[in-house]
């Protein structure tokens, strides 16, 4: 494999983001990391006003070949909103959809409040008749001050036989990826024009890319790139590479956007044949490319296959995700490999596919 080195530099990245826990409308910890990790790479963002992060690697006197190409990943991943704090009770409002196990049995969890203390506690199952609302209690002798907001007591980050097993592999999976390659270029002083999106509430119904893709804060030739893990399904597999995402539940991605993963995948191939890429619709959930298509942009998406999704939407138990380490660096290439091409490059298929058959077409008047 070619970045053998950058799979080690994401991984550590990964690791990173692992030890910070986030949920809908509580991405601050990891927000602190991603922009710390930009500091220290001297890569420039902003913040937008909703703290979307927008970071940006342009080599002026380099970036006119190359197209405008925006990597889009989240920093939330489901959890618990602590909602009210009883004497002896807390209220939790759980976010994004997970094992329905969290409403019928006891689940470990991390509560972490406004004045930076981590509180063990758990959860105790529904509360009243409502929903999404569930009773928690903390185990250690200490009350949380609001707000707070609670995550699945699950391992942050091991690297075990091949496999990477997080709770939150969605989606800090995609933001160390867009963090390694911007990096990658910076250090390499590289031709391109690439902005990374790290975007908020995306569990609770795409809300940061929604804001973002109806702000126009990013240009409107920007091709965007989610990148994303997504459940496991027949032709979009663990350990049979990454997946150049067709669509999602929502939509079906853009063509144009997609053939600069496609030639990517192109030129892999040229020099690994064996590389393994997977091309599929994965349907198991809506991803942020489809805030984009919907707002005039043209949008693709990869994906990393994914085991307990949402650590166990449709299972019996509360786990950790894994993705598969290889899949991992595979995809990393995918995505550097799109910031070296050229506008105006062509797949090799797509111009046999479009080229006028001249000599067979002869043979066909024959008949
Ligand atoms: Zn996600």
């Amino acid at each position: 494999m070619k970045n053998k080195g950058m799979l080690e530099r994401a991984l550590s990245i990964l690791q990173r983001l692992g030890k910070e826990a986030a949920v809908p409308y509580h991405e601050t910890k990891v927000s602190l990391q991603i922009k710390q990790i930009l500091e220290e790479q001297n890569i420039e963002y902003f913040e937008d006003k909703y703290g979307n992060i927008i970071a940006s690697y342009r080599n002026p006197a380099r970036e006119n070949s190359k197209p405008q190409i925006a990597f889009v990943s989240h920093m939330d991943h489901p959890g618990i909103e602590i909602i009210s704090i009883g004497k002896s009770d807390l209220v939790g409002k759980m976010i994004g959809r997970t094992s329905d196990s969290i409403f019928t049995k006891p689940t470990p969890l991390i509560i972490h409040d406004s004045i930076g203390q981590t509180i063990k506690g758990k959860s105790l199952g529904r509360h009243s008749n409502s929903a999404e609302t569930l009773q928690i209690m903390t185990i250690e002798d200490v009350i949380p001050i609001l707000p707070a907001f609670a995550v699945f007591d699950l391992p942050e980050f091991i690297l075990e036989d091949g496999k990477i097993r997080m709770r939150a592999c969605d989606d800090l999976v995609g933001c160390a990826a867009s963090l390694t390659i911007l990096e990658h270029l910076a250090k390499e002083n590289k031709p391109g024009n690439v902005q990374a999106i790290f975007t908020r509430a995306e569990e609770a119904g795409l809300v940061g890319a929604r804001l973002i893709a109806h702000d126009e804060l990013i240009s409107k030739e920007t091709i965007i790139i989610s990148i994303e893990t997504s459940k496991s399904i027949p032709g979009g597999e663990i350990g049979k590479g990454p997946i150049i995402r067709v669509g999602d539940a929502a939509t079906t991605f853009s063509q144009q956007a997609e053939s600069l993963l496609n030639l990517s995948k192109e030129h892999l191939k040229k020099r690994e044949k064996d590389i393994q890429i997977q091309r599929q619709l994965m349907d198991g959930g809506v991803c942020e490319a489809s805030a984009f298509i919907l707002n005039g942009y043209s949008a693709t998406g990869i994906a990393f296959p994914l085991a307990h999704y949402h650590n166990g939407l449709g299972e019996s138990l509360i786990e950790p995700e894994f993705i598969d380490a290889n899949d991992f660096m595979v995809g990393l290439d995918l995505l550097l490999e799109t910031t070296s091409i050229n506008i105006g490059d062509e797949s090799d298929l797509f111009a046999r596919l479009k080229s006028h058959p001249s000599e067979l077409s002869e043979k066909l008047k024959r008949k």
